[in-house]
């Protein structure tokens, strides 16, 4: 007998995971969720650094960051399972006019979007918190104590075990290869192939029929992709274009260090965009690479720790004493689309396939809002949270484009 589902969500991360419980809460609960790995997390969510923060550029990001991080401080009563949610704040250190500029004018913004709790930060303010920080150059900054990290894996894991409490289904161990989508016309010669190929061209949407797996055929009329930076290729099985790509973003954490405070915000430099903050008693190190290209590349490169411990001794000269075991250091990939901001809603060309993806970097604090979101598409069509349009793929080709410039 062929299996069915209302929903089915192609992977399992923490946005495939945070959309299964949104669905499952609005009652929706006839949902198979497939990943194709053994176990959840092997994705981009079991790589990341786990950070949260409302300090954004952008309105709609402002307002995915306001939902999430209210939805964070929450999640353990909500969600019944704990998210590990650390409120240890965020700051932003400004080296050069333009940069303070910049944090004024997102100051504002979050006020203006409920996000009232952004602070301005003298130099002496910020050697308050931390000490060992070189600040002969910093001219001020903004901290938002609300900003902070949680456990990407634990969030993952709350969500899908409330939604499969719920009723819904996990496969793991299933990989999807394929998607039906119904033909325009039904021959099979080059005259009916031309026809469906000239109706295509018209994006007048196809629907859904169902998902292949290597667990055979799913019928299903809804299909939410979450398959993160390989999104584009579960698009394509459907003849949708999806403009996310891959790009690697490597991490690495410190042995035990305890020359810097226990507990401190995450700090960023924004003369280099080094960034860091405590994990356990070591300290966990990022930097953007601006030479690293895209591709499915996971293999941490040696050569970056010398690049990474430049810039940390240069704005924490104690960090030059820290030891750091490459081995211990990991690769994993951010989802990127062309303006760094997600795309979530309805492929033009396709009735029933929905996008989650694209998150550029932010894809674990905003998963309460893009599972929200998401779920209100599928199931009303619109989302009360935000204007959903904003992220829809068609602002690419409609020259909607948004832009977000504070990115890591
Ligand atoms: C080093 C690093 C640091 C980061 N730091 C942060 C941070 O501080 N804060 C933040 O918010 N974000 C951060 N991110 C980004 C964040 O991790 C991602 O945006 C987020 O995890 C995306 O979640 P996802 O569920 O969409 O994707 P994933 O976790 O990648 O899940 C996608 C799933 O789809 C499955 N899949 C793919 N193809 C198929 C198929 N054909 N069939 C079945 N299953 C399939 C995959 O196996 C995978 O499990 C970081 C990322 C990296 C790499």
């Amino acid at each position: 007998m062929t299996e069915t589902a209302d929903v089915v969500i192609i992977g399992s991360g923490i946005v495939g995971s945070s959309v299964a419980y949104h669905l499952a809460q609005a009652g929706c609960t006839n949902v198979l969720v497939l990943e194709r790995e053994a176990h959840q997390g092997k994705g981009s969510t079991g790589k990341s650094m786990g950070g949260v923060r409302a300090q954004f550029s952008t309105p709609v990001n402002i307002q995915m960051s306001k939902y999430s991080i209210d939805f964070f401080s929450t999640f353990d009563e909500v969600v019944g399972h704990p998210a590990d949610y650390r409120a240890h704040g965020y700051l932003f250190c400004a080296t050069n006019e333009k940069h303070l500029a910049y944090l004024k004018g997102n100051k504002e913004r979050q006020n203006a979007l409920g996000v009232t709790n952004v602070e301005w930060v003298t130099p002496e303010d910020i050697v308050k918190m931390v000490p060992q920080l070189r600040v002969d150059d910093i001219l001020g900054g903004t901290f938002c104590p609300t900003d902070g990290f949680v456990d990407p894996h634990s969030v993952m894991m709350g969500f899908m075990l409330n939604a499969r409490e719920k009723g819904v289904r996990l496969w793991l161990d299933t990989q999807v290869t394929g998607i039906d989508v119904e033909a325009r016309t039904l021959g099979t010669s080059a005259a009916s192939k031309q026809i469906n190929d000239r109706l295509d061209a018209t994006l007048v949407p196809r629907p859904i029929l169902g998902v292949h797996t290597t667990r055979g055929f799913i019928s299903t009329r809804v299909v939410v992709n979450a398959a993160g930076a390989w999104a584009a290729q579960i698009a394509e099985m459907a003849g949708a274009e999806l403009p996310v790509e891959p790009l690697r973003r490597q991490l690495v954490p410190t042995e035990p260090f305890d020359q810097l405070p226990q507990r401190f915000p995450m700090v960023i430099d924004m003369s280099t965009g080094f960034h860091f903050r405590r994990e356990g008693k070591g300290i966990l190190l990022a930097w953007n690479d601006p030479d690293e290209t895209s591709g499915f590349k996971t293999e941490f490169d040696p050569t970056f720790v010398e690049k990474i411990l430049t810039r940390a001794a240069s704005r924490v000269p104690v960090l030059a004493e820290a030891g750091v075991n490459p081995r211990r250091a990991w690769a994993g990939l951010y989802e990127m689309t062309p303006d760094h901001h997600a795309i979530i809603g309805p492929a033009p060309n396709v009735e029933g396939l929905y996008f989650v993806n694209g998150f550029s970097g932010h894809g674990v604090m905003h998963s309460p809002a893009s599972g929200r979101v998401t779920a209100d598409l599928v199931l009303k069509g619109h989302s009360d949270l935000i204007d959903a349009s904003q992220l829809s793929v068609n602002r690419f080709a409609e020259g909607r484009s948004l832009e977000e410039t504070a990115i890591l």
